[in-house]
């Protein structure tokens, strides 16, 4: 299993981890990267990596327990239309 390290803390971390335990940053992961990092708001849902905050990080759709609200495009209601 791979084990990642928080950025702003130091807590030790799984890859299933959506956020710290210890200082309550959320966690996102950087598959350019291959690292599991803190990330900082910014507001208006843009989110920075502490590991590279030059790049602003986006949730991909499918992530799980996204903090986000979900765009259009990826929301998913089991609904149906009326
Ligand atoms: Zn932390």
């Amino acid at each position: 299993m791979k084990l990642f390290e928080c950025q702003h803390c130091g807590q030790l971390l799984y890859f299933e981890n959506t956020r710290c335990e210890r200082c309550g940053h959320v966690l996102g992961y950087l598959p350019d990267r291959e690292i599991l990092s803190a990330l900082t708001s910014e507001g208006g849902g843009r989110w920075y990596p502490l590991a590279a905050p030059e790049e602003p990080f986006g949730f991909c759709a499918n992530a799980a327990g996204s903090p986000l609200p979900t765009s259009p495009a990826a929301r998913q209601t089991g609904s149906s239309p009326l």
